[in-house]
């Protein structure tokens, strides 16, 4: 048995709201992960089975190595058709709101989120939601949206209205936000959802497969690169930086969701406890922030226009990349700053 960690308030409101409304959108946040992807389609899948009319929008594109999720094929891409992403959240009934905690996440789709009139309902494990919106289930104790989902059906009762696709997305998320089980997830009823997610027919060695091992050479041979050439180590501070230009990415064919996991390589290095990995894109510069135990990353991603957990944690930045590389090297030099 599960604890009951959702208010029994948040569950009667949602459950008012699903019976209402039946034109329902799901929205998630810019550069979809797998648990973005996960607790989207999960809930997707589950609000398919009520019989309700439902559509995901996306800011943007997602990885490759996340098209395989059932499902995906139907997702709207606000960056590649803007008027249809506005027409079908300008036109819910009801919106739900999943693995962001603040509006900026969703880039683009903002504004038409804003103008929507439909009935909003947040699901996030995100710090310090600051969206309106008529139910907040805001969790950061929990490891991963995804696991919120499959918490959320169990509290409305319809667990018998979960079936093996949906169960899929939710562990993909589960297993992406932990990495692959290996940080946020010592808590024992992870297990006890992954127990019920297996009963329900899911293959986990599959899905492992299908997320981390169907890269390309080209990614691979970026990686290569990243690690041997550009893969700045700071002894004293115990962090690591690695920064890729956009004529590198070019170099090696680069493709949405070739850099995941960088970030997380160097926390493998004895005594690296920060990890910052910088990219360029060609509108802006994309930070990801790591760390292990107790420094926070969040607070330094503050000074970079982001946010984000204790130990994961992002950015962006406008400025030059010398600029850019030169405000990262002062905040790892200073990293007692953040600490408290
Ligand atoms: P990633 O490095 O994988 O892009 O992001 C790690 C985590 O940091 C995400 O789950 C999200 O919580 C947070 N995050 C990433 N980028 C941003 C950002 O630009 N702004 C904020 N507020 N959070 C971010
Ligand atoms: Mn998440």
């Amino acid at each position: 048995m599960l604890s009951k960690i959702i208010k029994e308030e948040a569950i009667t409101h949602s459950w008012k709201l699903l019976k209402a409304h039946n034109n329902i959108v799901i929205i998630t946040h810019i550069s979809p992960d797998g648990d973005a992807l996960g607790s989207a389609l999960g809930l997707y899948w589950f609000l398919t089975e009520l019989e309700k009319e439902v559509t995901v929008v996306v800011p943007n594109p997602f990885p490759n190595f996340l098209k395989w999720l059932e499902g995906s094929e139907r997702i709207v891409i606000y960056t590649e058709d803007k008027p249809a992403a506005e027409q079908v959240v300008r036109e819910a009934e009801l919106i739900f709101y999943l693995d962001f905690n603040t509006l900026n996440r969703i880039d683009g789709l903002k504004t038409a989120a804003l103008d929507a009139p439909a009935a909003k309902i947040l699901i996030d494990h995100h710090p310090k939601p600051d969206l309106l919106c008529n139910v907040k289930i805001s969790h950061p104790e929990v490891s991963s949206t995804s696991e919120l989902i499959f918490r959320f059906i169990c509290r409305l009762k319809m667990f018998q209205k979960l079936t093996k696709t949906a169960a899929e997305c939710i562990y993909t998320g589960m297993m992406t936000d932990t990495g692959n089980f290996s940080f946020n997830s010592q808590s024992p009823e992870i297990y006890s959802i992954i127990h019920e997610l297996l009963l329900l027919g899911i293959n986990k060695d599959e899905i492992y497969n299908k997320v981390y091992n169907t890269y390309s050479a080209d990614r691979m041979r970026l990686m290569g690169y990243a690690l041997s050439k550009k893969m700045k180590i700071y002894p004293e501070q115990k962090a690591a930086v690695i920064s890729l230009t956009l004529s590198e990415l070019e170099q090696f064919n680069y493709q949405v969701g070739d850099s995941e996991g960088f970030v997380n390589i160097p926390l493998s290095i004895e005594n690296i406890e920060i990890s910052v990995f910088v990219r360029q894109d060609k509108d802006k510069i994309k930070i990801s922030f790591r760390s292990q135990g107790n420094f926070p990353v969040n607070k330094m991603a503050e000074d970079f226009n982001g946010g984000g957990h204790l130990n994961a944690a992002g950015g962006e930045s406008y400025l030059p990349i010398t600029k850019m590389l030169e405000k990262i090297e002062e905040a790892v030099l200073n990293r007692e700053k953040y600490e408290v």
